[in-house]
């Protein structure tokens, strides 16, 4: 079981043509497919590594990733007189939805006070995990009449799945494009259900799948502080203003936990663009938030911004692996570009003899 390794070309080819599959002829009722098939991509990322092995996911992780990604889709959609939140079922409203819309209520939008809230929170995890185990997990995989088993084996019962080996490496190696065909297929399905309230509508992904909309605003003042009124990358001052900036790009991972954030001046920020930053960023950025971890945790909680910093510096180590593997670029300053030298292993690695 320990030997495991990463699986041939044909391999990750033949699960590119079953997860195509799954999309293009599966029977989905509702969006909780494509919710599970994200959730199992995002855990991949978070919990499995490069090594081609088994991975196993419990419900309960699985549920608390469905959660973060129905939140921000359990509100009104923006149609003037006649808004309300977007139907994800054929039939009644999903569940899910449900719970989550009442809660968005209750909590004011903040998805941080509900997790503080540690019985409503428990009892909700509870929910969303029976309907995870009751409803997608197990159907997830059937095609018509053929049941097309390549992610994991439909044991039909349990609070785990195992994911078969390579599994875990496909969703790694593939996550941009896979998450990209995943969210355009539910905002098809979505877009289906809804027609009276959306007709031809354009935004709907980005709504459904945009970054939080609150303002990153809010956390310039923590961010300014933070980095003594400089830019993060050049360093230099800001004069006004300054954009807050993902450091590991939306585009690579929509990586909205506090702190991936870091505040920097206009133009850095939007010569950087979709890229990694280079290696002496990468340093600062794992330095800063080492060192000021206790001042950024505070101010994201006073501000109700959801942080994870295990889970925050997986996902990069993750995304500069993807990069190195692929022999591909790095971020300097302005239209400098290098390719990434394996120093990142070092910079990120020194952080896991930290406590987490
Ligand atoms: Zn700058």
């Amino acid at each position: 079981m320990n030997e495991s390794r990463p699986p041939t070309a044909e391999g990750q080819l033949a699960f590119l043509r079953s997860l195509q599959r799954l999309l293009d002829e599966g029977n989905f009722t509702s969006s909780y497919k494509f919710a599970l098939l994200h959730a199992i991509a995002d855990l991949c990322l978070i919990r499995g590594d490069d090594s081609g092995a088994e991975l196993v996911l419990s419900t309960a992780e699985i549920a608390e990733q469905f959660v973060r990604l129905y939140w921000p889709q359990a509100v009104p959609y923006p149609a003037g007189d006649n808004e309300r939140i977007l139907s994800q079922n054929t039939g009644r409203q999903a569940l899910v939805v449900r719970e989550l819309a009442e809660r968005h209520n209750r909590y004011e939008g903040s998805l941080v006070e509900l997790e503080r809230s540690r019985s409503d929170w428990g009892e909700l995890r509870r929910k969303v995990e029976q309907t995870v185990r009751k409803m997608p997990l197990w159907k997830l995989q059937t095609v018509g009449s053929e049941r097309l088993e390549f992610l994991y084996e439909n044991v039909d019962t349990g609070a785990s799945v195992r994911l078969q080996p390579g599994v875990a490496y496909c969703f790694r190696v593939f996550y941009p494009m896979v998450t990209d065909v995943i969210e355009g297929a539910w905002s098809h399905f979505v877009q289906r259900l809804n027609p009276q309230l959306l007709g031809q509508v354009v935004d709907l992904r980005s709504f459904l799948f945009g970054s939080q909309r609150t303002s990153l605003a809010t956390y310039r003042p923590l961010l300014r502080a933070v980095q003594r009124g400089r830019c993060f990358y050049c360093e230099s001052d800001i004069k006004s203003g300054g954009d807050v900036d993902h450091f590991i790009p939306w585009r690579r991972y929509s990586l909205d936990l506090g702190h991936n954030f870091v505040l920097a001046h206009r133009a850095c920020n939007s010569s950087k663009s979709d890229l990694l930053a280079a290696e002496q960023h990468l340093e600062r950025w794992t330095e800063r938030n080492r060192t000021a971890r206790d001042e950024l945790e505070q101010g994201f909680d006073e501000r109700r911004v959801l942080h994870d910093w295990p889970a925050t510096r997986r996902i990069a180590r993750w995304a500069y692996g993807q990069v190195h593997r692929a022999g591909g670029q790095v971020w300097v300053q302005a239209n400098e570009l290098r390719p990434l030298s394996g120093d990142w292993r070092r910079i990120l690695s020194t952080l896991d003899h930290e406590a987490a």
